[in-house]
């Protein structure tokens, strides 16, 4: 099979139709064997009657349903774990990205070798409050992850090469950082095409600007793993030693402090008005927390099987 075309989807009714039709057309004219992967997000409309109809008329077409909406990330990564495409495409179901990308999109991975290509919105029909505060996201992820070539990491259409979405897994609300996953799981061709983008035909957007401040979280949080996910002790032992020592020395003065006091009928040295004193406890009491977080973060770094498993109603 040539293309899996993946679109995760929240209370999007109205656009389905014309979107298959659109994909539909784009495949036959080409000639890809394709498939269509609705990962329905429980949607609280008739999305699921939509693409049921739809898929009665045409067997290329399989769903996913979640119980309820767990986010775009989990409905990609399910999406992602169902395709069988040679390349697999992603793009959101609200006919703000174009199916007539899809062929280059292909061709760019099949040909061009690319791992990854992401569509890059240049030209944007969204309104400014979400523009804006875009493009300093893009900046600071660009930064951040040191992909320096790629101007809209959160672009809902991107195409991948098979094994990168089997390799990666995308969970919370990470959508918005692949291209930062797939050069964390060490691929690293990640292009860009621009796209044309519409504004929104049907519908609402489904995220608010709650989006920006749990946007650099995850990326706060997948810096850290990259850099110390696998060692967590490599951080935090460093930090708790450095801590201790320091906590360690400060003890050592005071006693010091205190013997020379002892013996001298001039000198009073009072252990508890030292600086000195509150230094050894605050930086030991912090060097022995840092010390058992890393451990704490070593064993969890072994155990995380439960992150993408979702309970599903329907499949078919
Ligand atoms: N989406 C989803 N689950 C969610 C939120 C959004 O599957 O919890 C889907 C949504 O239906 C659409 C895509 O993700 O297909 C992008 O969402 P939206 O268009 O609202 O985002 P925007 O274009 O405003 O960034
Ligand atoms: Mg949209």
């Amino acid at each position: 099979m040539d293309i899996s075309v993946v679109i995760p989807l929240f209370n999007e009714e109205e656009s389905l139709p014309e979107l298959t039709e659109w994909i539909e057309r784009v495949m036959n004219s080409n000639g890809y064997t394709y498939e269509i992967i609705f990962v329905n997000d429980g949607s609280t409309d008739r999305s699921m009657d939509v693409i049921k109809s739809l898929a009665s008329k045409n067997p290329n077409i399989h769903a996913v349903s979640f119980s309820r909406n767990y986010g775009k990330s989990p409905a990609l990564n399910t999406g992602f774990r169902k395709a069988k495409g040679d390349v697999v495409i992603t793009m959101d179901a609200d006919l703000q990205d174009s199916p007539d990308e899809i062929p280059e999109l292909y061709r760019m991975i099949t040909s061009d070798g690319y791992d990854l290509v992401s569509g890059w919105k240049k030209k944007r029909y969204d309104p400014l409050s979400k523009t804006l505060p875009t493009k300093l996201f893009n900046a600071t992820a660009r930064k951040v992850s040191g992909i320096k070539n790629l101007h809209d990491f959160n672009c809902g259409l991107k195409a991948y090469r098979k094994d990168v979405v089997k390799r990666i897994e995308v969970y919370g609300d990470m959508h918005r950082y692949i291209p930062y996953l797939a050069k964390n799981a060490g691929y690293k061709k990640i292009g860009e095409k621009v796209v044309h983008h519409q504004a929104r035909k049907y519908g609402v957007t489904k995220f608010g600007l709650d989006r920006f401040v749990n946007g650099y979280l995850d990326l706060a949080t997948l810096w850290f793993q990259s850099k110390f996910g696998i060692k967590p002790m490599h951080i935090f032992g460093l930090l708790g030693s450095l801590m201790f020592m320091i906590g360690f020395l400060a003890v050592v003065t005071v006693l010091v402090m205190k013997l020379v006091s002892m013996n001298s009928e001039t000198y009073h040295f009072y252990i508890t008005k030292s600086v000195y004193f509150y230094l050894s406890l605050a930086f030991m009491v912090l060097g022995v927390q840092f010390f058992c977080t890393g451990f704490i973060g070593e064993m969890i770094t072994r155990n995380s099987p439960e992150r993408n498993s979702y309970l599903i109603s329907e499949e078919f």
